[in-house]
């Protein structure tokens, strides 16, 4: 591969990296990488939505929702701007083709854990998918984005505290790439845990990267479980069962079947409820029983046709008896420290999405928060890299390659690295709490 120059190279082709590039000029060259293939992002895994501003008397009410599921440690301002943008980016979303649930065109909305009313757009239980497959559509027709599957980011560039490129595997080869603008849009952590619901892929590398390169990192001990993936003895990926099936009625059950807790308290507390629960029972998981949603007279099939079908391939039918589910690894609030303009430390690199932390989300994430989150901070990335108006001339920096022949160790350098500063985050913030 020949070294080659951007304007920006966006790390990560999820829905924080496909809004960005949407928004940046037809003029700019622009290089989207992906550890993987198109398709495997945790954008294309949202199953329950994605949150709106119903209309403006609703603010205040999400504005609180949003602050008190994550504990009143949020950034007041990221909320506000969150809040503030979701018409606008849904109307977007809606130009670029993403088809929500809608009665003879009027939007419905659904309602999920923590959510004081029904606020959240949905397209059958797979609205991640729906979503994410439109933009890549719109990026791959654009003709100044060039899109690398397969292609890893092994480290970034720098020079005098700016961000000049990133060093990228491909088939073997190790390639330095240089651009005027970095964007990480590299998702989650999941992939260093043994039970998550995110692809294993996503192993948090742009954390362990900036923290060797000195840019800051906030909260990242914030970290969320789900309190119901499907319970499973088979290795992987844990199954998600989207909170959107409690919000519609289902009920948790202990090993005798009765109820123990109120379904829809926010995650991190219902997380302890069942772990405390399956300590008291001494079982794996807890049971959820997606009948009482058919009782409301609503067609779990037509509803939940994705989590029905793997229902069943674990061998049970939830139209007739309970399932059973397990707290997994879900969410990263915590991330690269960013400004309001999704701006790191260090000049010329931003972050966005799920590898960032702009505080919209305090110590624990709202429902269907996230897509949203990583849609309206992606478009200020680009607005504001649009907005410059120096134009840096290209750096170009000599690199030694060969500290990245052994990319095994590197990359278990890099999980020991981000579990050592979870670890310290716990530690400064249980001192902060005394
Ligand atoms: C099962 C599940 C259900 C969810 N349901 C909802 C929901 O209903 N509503 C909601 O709002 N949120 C939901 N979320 C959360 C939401 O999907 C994510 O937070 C959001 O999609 C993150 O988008 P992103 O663009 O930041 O990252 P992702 O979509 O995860 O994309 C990350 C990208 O970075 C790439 N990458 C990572 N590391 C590297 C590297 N070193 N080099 C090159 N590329 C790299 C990956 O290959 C991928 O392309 C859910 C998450 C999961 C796992």
């Amino acid at each position: 591969m020949n070294m080659k120059n951007y304007d920006v190279i966006i790390v990560g082709t999820g829905v924080g990296g496909c809004f960005t590039a949407l928004h940046l000029p037809e003029d700019k060259k622009v290089l989207m990488i992906t550890k993987s293939q198109l398709e495997e992002s945790d954008s294309f895994l949202a199953q329950g939505g994605i949150c709106v501003l119903r209309d403006e008397n609703d603010f205040d009410s999400f504005f609180e929702d949003t602050l008190r599921a994550g504990h009143y440690k949020n950034k007041k301002e990221s909320v506000e701007i969150m809040i503030n943008s979701s018409r606008e980016t849904i109307d977007e979303l809606i130009k670029f083709g993403v088809d929500f649930e809608n009665k003879d065109g009027e939007l419905l909305y659904t309602r999920e854990g923590a959510h004081s009313k029904p606020r959240i757009l949905y397209h059958e239980d797979v609205t991640g998918k729906e979503i994410t497959q439109k933009l890549l559509a719109q990026v791959k027709k654009r003709k100044n984005i060039e899109i690398l599957e397969y292609t890893t980011m092994v480290d970034i560039i720098t020079k005098e505290n700016k961000c000049i490129g990133v060093v990228i595997k491909k088939d073997e080869e190790i390639t330095p790439v240089f651009a005027e603008n970095i964007v990480l849009a590299t998702g989650g952590i999941g992939g260093i845990y043994e039970n998550s619901t995110n692809f294993p892929h996503l192993t948090g590398d742009s954390l362990a990267i900036c923290k060797n390169h000195g840019v800051k990192l906030k909260d990242i001990s914030y970290i969320q479980i789900h309190p119901t993936s499907l319970y499973s003895k088979k290795p992987g990926r844990k199954f998600l069962v989207s909170e959107s099936v409690r919000g519609e009625g289902a009920l948790l059950y202990d090993k005798n079947f009765e109820r123990f807790t109120d379904e829809l308290i926010p995650r991190d507390k219902l997380t302890e409820k069942i772990n405390a629960q399956m300590k008291k029972d001494n079982t794996n998981f807890v049971w959820l029983d997606m009948r009482e949603i058919i009782k409301k007279g609503i067609d779990i099939e037509k509803r939940f046709p994705n989590i029905i079908k793997k229902c069943r391939e674990e061998g049970y039918e939830p139209t007739k008896e309970c399932i059973p589910v397990v707290p997994a690894q879900h969410y990263f609030m915590g991330g690269i420290d960013v400004d309001s303009n999704s701006q790191t430390s260090m000049k010329n690199l931003y972050a966005v999405g799920e590898t960032s932390c702009n505080g919209v989300h305090g110590a624990n994430r709202l429902a269907s928060n996230s897509l949203l989150e990583s849609l309206v901070f992606a478009k200020r990335v680009a607005d504001h890299i649009n907005s410059k108006n120096e134009k840096n001339e290209m750096a170009v920096e000599e690199i030694d390659l060969e500290k990245y022949k052994n990319l095994t160790k590197l990359f278990q350098d890099y999980k020991n690295l981000i579990f050592k500063e979870i670890e310290e985050d716990k530690i400064r913030k249980g001192e902060e709490n005394e």
